[in-house]
């Protein structure tokens, strides 16, 4: 996904969901107890589409629910009102996000026609005992049939998992990522579980039967799980929930990892550990100019300054510049 995309998010909360997963509160979690209507989401997408520059590339994206899950002709109802902007070139195509056991050779067949071009799967965790623990009504061979299909249609696969569900471990976390990378997903959002009001989970963690992880975990396992994604060309759409008023305000989040800014805490790790071998030595005559790309500059001085603070130990002065020959993750450096 370049960096001018926007998508037109209609969320759908747990319309049409049958299950209780125990994780899940929609509501709370989407900031949005209405259903948009037919009309609605027309209008919706006009009063995006007033504020995206034009020379974005434009999805309108069904997120929320289990999209497949409702009855066909609400399915088409929905995609039939996003015609007539893909007709006139101003939305590129459909995204939509859904449940792995709600993928069939009829439904797939069914979004084609109508310019779906990315399907997201809910997948959570590819470890079976995991999602028993959490009611998602569905096992890990359910994931990767779904997945198989998907990219059979030819649709762009994006597979979503949780970190810290009931029975969770780092190395079954890592496991669930390898996974994913394994079944063939192109991007990925990587959740820490938080505990919800109205759930399953609160039920437990009132109960003391559950624990969440603390925000140092969460941030350890997502830099590992994160750096592996990296490293197989995954593109990792989000990391952690975006701060809604009900978060922020602690209203409906009961416990958990929750940081506004969780997924520069990650990156920031990320890049000490990047940094260690200039970080090892103590220079405290010299000077160190550090090269990064635009994109990474920020996340190599770290979520308050921090790596360039730890650098300022060891270094007399500590210099971060840009340069546009790197991408990514490269980085040089000298030391004078
Ligand atoms: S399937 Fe999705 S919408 Fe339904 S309860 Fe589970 S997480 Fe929530």
């Amino acid at each position: 996904m370049g960096r001018n995309h926007a998508n037109i998010p209609i969320f759908l909360p747990q319309l049409a969901c049958p299950h209780q997963c125990i994780f899940c509160n929609q509501n709370h979690i989407s900031s949005q107890e209405h259903i948009p209507s037919i009309d609605e989401t027309r209008q919706i997408i006009e009063r995006n589409l007033a504020t995206i520059p034009s020379d974005y590339t434009i999805q309108v994206a069904f997120f929320g629910g289990s999209f497949t899950g409702l009855p066909i002709e609400t399915q088409e109802s929905y995609l039939q009102v996003v015609q007539p902007f893909i007709k006139t070139k101003q939305v590129s195509s459909i995204r939509l996000s859904t449940r792995p056991d709600y993928i069939t050779d009829e439904i797939l067949a069914m979004l084609q026609k109508y310019n779906v071009q990315d399907i997201e799967l809910g997948a959570q965790s590819t470890n079976d005992e995991i999602l028993r623990l959490s009611g998602r009504g569905h096992n890990r061979e359910a994931i990767q049939n779904a997945s198989q299909k998907i990219k059979e249609y030819g649709f762009r696969l994006g597979l979503q998992m949780m970190i810290g569900l009931p029975g969770d471990t780092k190395e079954i976390s890592l496991q669930t990522a390898q996974d994913i990378i394994d079944f063939g997903a192109e991007t990925t959002r990587i959740y820490p579980t938080l505990v919800v009001s109205d759930t399953p989970l609160a039920t437990l963690y009132n109960r003391g039967k559950y624990t969440p992880l603390s925000t140092e975990d969460a941030i350890d396992w997502t830099k590992d799980i994160y750096s592996l994604f990296i490293k197989n060309n995954i593109t990792v759409l989000k990391v952690g929930l975006h701060p809604n008023k009900d978060f922020t305000n602690k209203e409906h989040l009961l416990a958990g990892p929750f940081h506004p800014s969780f997924k520069e805490l990650v990156l920031s790790e990320i890049w000490k550990d990047k940094l260690k071998q200039v970080m090892q030595n103590n220079c405290k005559q010299k000077n160190i100019s550090i090269f990064t790309s635009y994109e990474e500059i920020n996340n190599a001085i770290g979520y308050n300054s921090k790596n360039k603070k730890e650098l300022l130990q060891l270094y007399k002065n500590v210099f971060f510049n840009i340069d546009p020959i790197l991408t990514g993750y490269e980085f040089t450096y000298c030391r004078y």
